[in-house]
C-alpha cells in the first residue's frame, strides 16, 4: 500500500536569496504540556483546552486494563464521548492503517485523538491523527523516550525493524505526564530515557557549533532549543541518581519531576529543534545487530553513541564525566554493556557502516568514515572500562540480569 506523503520541513523551510542559500532558526514544541503526580485523572478537564468533544482513545490492551477505568471515568465526568481502539504494539503502516480504518467503520467523527502508553503507541497515534485530520493528545506511560513532544514518527516494519521517519505540521497538541504512572513502571525506562536525553545537548551543540548544521526541522537551532538541552544535561546530572532512587521506591519526589521534565519535555523539544549527530546515529547503527535491537532499549544505545560521538570529537573529558553518569544510574558504560566486543569487528564493523548511513551524521563537523567512527567505538569502550574499573557497574548490573560481558 502507498503511503500519504507527510510534512517536508526541508521544503517548507528552504530559503534562498540572491544565489544564497539560508536557513531559519524554527523551533517545534507542544501547545500546553502538564506534568504531576495523578492528572491522568484530570484528562476529562485539560482536553477541554483542545477543545475536544469526541475522542478516539489508541491504547495497548494491558494500559486499558490498567488506566481504562480512571480514564473513561474522567471523560465522562467532563461530558467527552470516546471510543476505544487497542494498539497491537507495533508502530507500522499495517497498525496504523487498520486503526484509521477501525474509527472511519465506527463512524465515530473523532474530534481529536488521545494516545496512552509508550514511544509507539503515540508516535502511530501521531500518524492516526495526521490521516483523520484531527489534532493528538500525548499521554506517555514511560519516561523513556521523546516520543510525547516531538511532531515526527519512527516507523517500523511489522517485524520491528527501523523503515523511515514521518515529519508532520503540527506537535501534540497536549502532552500529559502521570508522574506517579512513571514511577510504578520498572526503572529501567527511566534509566533509558535519561540516555536518551544526556545526549541531547551534547548534539544540540555539535548541530550548533557546525554552521551546516541542521536541527531535525531541516533548520538551524534557535537559543532556546540550546537552553532546554543544555537545562537538560544538568538536570540529569544533579537528579539523575535520587530519580531512580525514587522509581525503586514508587515514589513521586522533586528529583523525579525533574528527571521526568528532562527526559520528556526538555529532551523532546531539545532533540527536534536542536539536532541530532553521532550519538543516534550510532545508536540507529547499532540496530542493525538483531541480538542488540531485541534485547537493549533505544535510550541504551544512544548511552554508548554519545560516549562515542564525544571520543570522536576528540572531547575526553566529557565522556569520562558521561560514563561516570552512565556507570552511576546503570546505562551501559562500554560496549560490553551492549553485549559487544569490540574484538568482534565484523558485527561493531557492520554497526557503524549503519552508523554513517543516518543523515544527521553530517552535522559533525568533519567527514567521518565507517573507520573513524570505529576507532573512535574501540577508544570508547576502554575510557568506559577504565572508568567501570574505577567505580564499578553495580547499578547496571542491578538492571541486567544475566550479567554481561
Ligand atoms: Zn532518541
Amino acid at each position: 500500500m502507498h503511503q500519504p506523503q507527510t510534512f517536508q520541513p526541508e521544503v517548507v523551510y528552504q530559503q534562498s536569496s540572491g544565489g544564497q542559500h539560508t536557513l531559519p532558526q524554527v523551533l517545534a514544541a507542544p501547545s500546553r504540556y502538564i506534568q504531576g503526580a495523578g492528572v491522568l485523572d484530570h484528562l476529562g478537564t485539560y482536553l477541554g483546552l483542545v477543545p475536544a468533544r469526541r475522542v478516539a482513545l489508541l491504547i495497548t490492551a494491558g494500559g486499558e486494563r490498567r488506566e481504562g477505568v480512571r480514564i473513561k471515568r474522567s471523560l465522562e465526568a467532563a461530558g467527552i464521548d470516546s471510543r476505544v481502539v487497542i494498539f497491537g504494539g507495533e508502530c507500522s503502516y499495517a497498525e496504523i492503517d487498520k486503526a484509521v480504518v477501525e474509527i472511519k467503520i465506527q463512524q465515530f467523527s473523532a474530534d481529536c485523538l488521545v494516545a496512552v502508553g509508550g514511544g509507539k503507541c503515540l508516535d502511530a497515534g501521531k500518524s492516526i491523527a495526521y490521516r483523520l485530520g484531527i489534532p493528538m493528545v500525548s499521554c506517555p506511560s514511560l519516561a523513556s523516550n521523546d516520543a510525547p513532544c516531538s511532531g515526527l514518527s519512527v516507523i517500523y516494519t511489522p517485524a520491528g525493524v527501523t523503515e523511515l521517519l514521518e515529519f508532520f505540521p503540527q506537535n501534540p497538541v497536549l502532552v500529559v505526564v502521570d508522574t506517579q504512572v512513571v514511577a510504578e513502571a520498572p526503572v529501567r525506562y527511566l534509566v533509558s530515557g535519561m540516555g536518551d536525553a544526556l545526549a541531547t545537548w551534547y548534539e544540540a551543540r555539535t548541530c550548533i557549533e557546525n554552521p551546516a548544521g541542521r536541527s531535525m526541522l531541516a533548520a538551524r537551532p534557535t537559543l532556546a532549543a540550546a537552553a532546554l538541552g543544555e537545562l537538560c544535561a544538568k538536570t540529569l546530572y544533579a537528579d539523575g541518581v535520587a530519580a531512580v532512587a525514587a522509581v525503586r521506591a514508587q515514589q513521586v519526589t522533586v528529583a523525579l519531576e525533574h528527571v521526568v521534565e528532562a527526559n520528556t519535555l526538555l529532551s523532546g523539544i531539545g532533540f527536534e529543534s536542536g539536532g541530532l549527530a553521532g550519538a543516534h546515529a550510532v545508536a540507529q547503527g547499532l540496530t542493525v545487530l538483531p541480538q542488540l535491537h531485541a534485547t537493549y532499549l533505544h535510550g541504551e544505545m544512544v548511552a554508548i553513541g554519545l560516549l562515542t560521538q564525544l571520543v570522536l570529537e576528540s572531547k575526553l573529558d566529557e565522556a569520562a564525566r558521561v560514563a561516570e553518569f552512565c556507570a552511576a544510574v546503570g546505562l551501559p558504560a562500554h560496549y560490553g554493556h551492549l553485549s559487544l566486543k569490540v574484538s568482534d569487528t565484523e558485527d561493531l564493523m557492520a554497526a557503524m557502516v549503519g552508523a554513517t548511513a543516518m543523515a544527521f551524521l553530517q552535522n559533525e563537523p568533519f567527514p567521518v568514515t565507517p573507520a573513524s567512527l570505529f576507532a573512535a567505538a574501540v577508544a570508547a569502550d576502554s575510557l568506559g572500562r577504565g572508568v567501570v574499573g574505577r567505580v564499578g557497574d553495580e547499578a547496571y548490573q542491578r538492571l541486567h540480569q544475566p550479567v554481561a560481558r
